[in-house]
């Protein structure tokens, strides 16, 4: 492999080369920009430059003279990473940085033969008088018959990632919970109100989960409601109850879900370990996955969690749990869950 490299030359190496390249009678062909975000539309202006002569120098601009004439946050891709990509390039043959807003001075040392540009800034563009001066011509790269190479524009290409991926930065961080023993204490089939106790440390928990940008929901089996120990009124009275509670904690719920079917009867796609509920979750609310926790004390919820794309934590209040891929962590209290959550 050549190393690409040795093409990036500064202004003192480059006179040297120059001289060189004048004594062997070469034509000197030169090209600027900043080609941030290089793509074939590029490629193509490089090859068509390249043949109108020998030697091709192709002058960008740096960050600090893209930051002054084009835009004060600069490019995307810093000067280095993008002189290493143009030098790597076959056509081209050294790449010289400049840092003013105009590549006049660095022309005038160069004395191309060949100065290419687009037609856009056509014959009369700034480097026009400069090129002349020194006995050189103005090449107008024209667009290339095949249209589709040519319509590649640097800001086309960030439109289009903006536009595919700015709603990933609106989608929510999200802690998945089981109800019954992590939010209350686990009372079997638990739906009177009197039946409700927080499980210790979950406050605590949510409010610092809750500074770390998390929002909450609840994925709970309740077969109570199909094995007709109580009714559907009795379960979302109990949880409204329960999230009346949470609320005086500031701690609010974004949603819940609750499958409701007894496994006996229907073997429905909604019941934990199955996922269908956090499918219908990251649906309803724009939820990143990767970035989501599920929280339960049943290996049935770190099964589903898992499936659903979230990383799992089992509460194993000091039981015995076999090692399992479903599991990310375990912890034998809930106040323990804020040193694997971090962020
Ligand atoms: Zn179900």
């Amino acid at each position: 492999m050549i190393d690409c490299k040795a093409k990036i030359v500064s202004l003192i190496e480059l006179r040297e080369i120059l001289k060189k390249i004048r004594k062997q009678n070469k034509k000197i062909v030169t090209i600027n920009g900043s080609f941030d975000l290089l793509h074939a539309g590029h490629i193509y202006s490089f090859e068509t430059a390249k043949q109108q002569g020998d030697i091709l120098i192709v002058c960008l601009n740096s960050d600090r003279s893209y930051k002054k004439y084009k835009d004060k946050r600069g490019p995307i891709i810093d000067e280095y990473n993008r002189s290493i990509m143009l030098a790597s390039l076959e056509c081209v043959d050294y790449v010289v940085i400049f840092h003013e807003t105009n590549p006049i001075k660095i022309l005038d040392i160069i004395k191309p033969n060949i100065h290419c540009n687009g037609t856009e800034y056509g014959k009369n563009c700034v480097e026009s008088d400069t090129i002349i001066k020194n006995g050189g011509k103005i090449f107008l790269i024209r667009e290339k018959k095949d249209e589709s190479l040519m319509k590649i524009s640097t800001t086309e290409i960030i439109n289009k990632i903006v536009k595919r991926y700015s709603n990933l930065s609106l989608q929510k961080k999200i802690i998945f919970l089981d109800r019954d023993g992590i939010l209350n204490k686990d009372k079997k089939y638990v739906y009177r109100i009197v039946d409700f106790e927080f499980m210790p440390g979950i406050i605590d928990l949510l409010l610092y989960l809750k500074k770390l940008g998390y929002e909450f929901i609840i994925i709970s089996n309740q077969s109570g409601v199909g094995r007709k120990y109580f009714s559907r009124e009795d379960m979302n009275k109990f949880n409204r109850f329960l999230e009346s509670q949470f609320k005086k904690y500031n701690i609010n719920f974004l949603d819940s879900y609750f499958c409701i079917h007894d496994p006996n009867e229907i073997e429905c796609d909604c019941r934990k370990p199955r996922f269908a509920l956090f499918q219908r979750a990251k649906k309803e609310h724009n939820i990143n996955m990767n970035s989501g926790w599920t929280i339960g004390d049943s290996i049935t919820d770190c099964i589903a969690g898992k499936l659903a794309g979230t990383k799992t934590i089992l509460l194993k209040n000091n039981l015995p749990i076999k090692k399992s891929k479903f599991i990310d962590y375990s912890s034998n209290n809930l106040i323990n869950i804020k040193r694997i959550i971090k962020k």
